[in-house]
């Protein structure tokens, strides 16, 4: 059964009884995005720590009085979610804070937090009997539709920008989506799928506009509270594209707080690329979001036109936390050293959220005594290409001992003999 009760428009602030699906707000139509709003009083009387305790459910299906999905559809998707929260074993000395964890959605079934969000409109379209999903993307809201998809039986139409990274156009192509790549950036990517969805009828799975997708993402805010024992840290980092991510992130520890299940809410930290930060931007000039061009790598959080600007705004306002913004080459090398430090492969995104932690702390807005999560979107091994141009090529020996000693010597390779 679900427990929603409405929906709030996130602009002029109307209220609509749930009586049927909507997506955005009639008066304010594609910007009226709307929020659910849950009945917590009855939520509490069937969900609550000591009913998590005792549900082997290891996905985010867990979670299910506090989504907005009928239990029905939910059986035969992909495991989403419940992904490890790991503490970190080197960097949280390096940096000098309390305690640092890495949460690594880069293990979900298609490598990126979007499952979370794609396994939801998946399940709401079989609901609604509707056999087609579509949706525009950088790339991994794509591929990770393309995968929930195929695994359910339905079909998918995805609008890609002309320079989606090969590791994830493979991905579309594997799980059989019907891709059309367009000639521009991402804008030009959303305003096409826009237009086919009205004229097609598919279901939309573009994140901002249809407001099911932040309540699947929030299931990270969930675990993230759960695993660290209803004590979640004082802070969250997470990177921000259109600003869903972060507003989900804010939703979830919401909810906990609603049922009384935490005493606080974190502080959220959104990192944007600074080739790319409309966000940051606004809120360091306290002003409303503007476009800009989207000169980052980063190509999963390059969005000059945020389609969730309220949501992604409030998630940093009212957790009081803050926005940093990064360099491309602070983003390559926090990449390398994220992997090679502490085992865990992002890409260049998810890596921005590690760089934006690293200025945060410099910056002393992060400070000595706080406990820090960096939320770890997405794989590397999703954009190899980009990884592989900060790294070094190895040198090609041949099958001889003494070609390697001397190799070693002359690299310096000291610390790898075992004599
Ligand atoms: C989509 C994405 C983000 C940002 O999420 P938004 O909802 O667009 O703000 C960050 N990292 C990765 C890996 C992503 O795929
Ligand atoms: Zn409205």
């Amino acid at each position: 059964m679900s427990y929603i009760l409405g929906y709030r428009c996130t602009l002029c602030n109307e209220f609509y009884k749930k009586d049927k699906e909507m997506l955005t707000c009639p008066k304010c139509s594609d910007e009226g995005i709307l929020d659910i709003e849950y009945d917590y009083q009855e939520i509490a009387k069937v969900f609550n720590k000591n009913t998590l305790l005792e549900n082997k459910d290891l996905s985010i299906w867990r979670y299910l009085p506090l989504l907005p999905v009928e239990e029905k559809y939910t059986k035969n998707t992909l495991r989403v979610g419940f992904t490890p929260l790991l503490k970190s074993n080197s960097l949280v000395n390096k940096y000098e804070v309390k305690n640092l964890y890495f949460k690594d959605d880069g293990v979900n079934p298609t490598q990126s937090l979007k499952d979370r969000a794609s396994v939801i409109a998946c399940v709401k379209a079989l609901e609604l009997g509707n056999g087609v999903v579509a949706c525009s993307s950088t790339g991994n809201a794509a591929s990770s539709l393309a995968g929930n998809a195929a695994r359910l039986g339905l079909k998918t139409v995805i609008f890609v920008p002309k320079r989606a990274p090969v590791g994830k156009l493979t991905q579309l192509l594997a799980f059989g989506a019907d891709v059309i790549k367009v000639d521009g950036d991402y804008k030009k990517a959303y305003s096409l799928s826009k237009k086919a969805i009205d004229h097609f009828g598919w279901y939309n799975r573009n994140a901002a506009i249809n407001p099911n997708l932040i309540e699947g993402k929030k299931t990270v805010a969930l675990e993230i509270a759960e695993q660290l024992n209803f004590k979640p840290s004082d802070w969250v980092v997470v990177s921000v594209g259109d600003g869903c991510t972060i507003g989900g992130v804010y939703k979830g520890f919401y909810d906990l707080y609603k049922l009384k299940m935490i005493e606080k809410i974190p502080k959220i930290l959104g990192v944007q690329a600074l080739g790319c930060s409309p966000f940051y931007a606004a809120f360091k000039e306290n002003r409303d979001l503007e476009e800009t061009e989207e000169a980052t790598y980063a190509d999963s959080i390059a969005v000059g036109i945020p389609r969730n600007p309220v949501k992604g705004m409030n998630a940093v306002k009212f957790s009081n936390g803050d926005f940093v913004a990064v360099t491309d080459d602070e983003i390559k090398e926090a990449m390398k050293e994220l992997a090679s430090s502490e085992g865990i492969f992002a890409e260049p995104a998810a890596a921005a959220s590690f760089a934006g932690f690293k200025k945060a702390v410099k910056e002393k807005i992060i400070k000595p005594e706080d406990e820090v999560t960096i939320i770890i979107t997405g794989n590397g091994l999703k954009d190899t290409a980009s990884a592989l141009k900060t790294l070094k090529e190895p040198s090609l020996l041949n099958d001889s001992l003494e070609e390697l000693v001397e190799y070693m010597n002359a690299k310096g390779k000291e610390d790898l003999k075992n004599e």
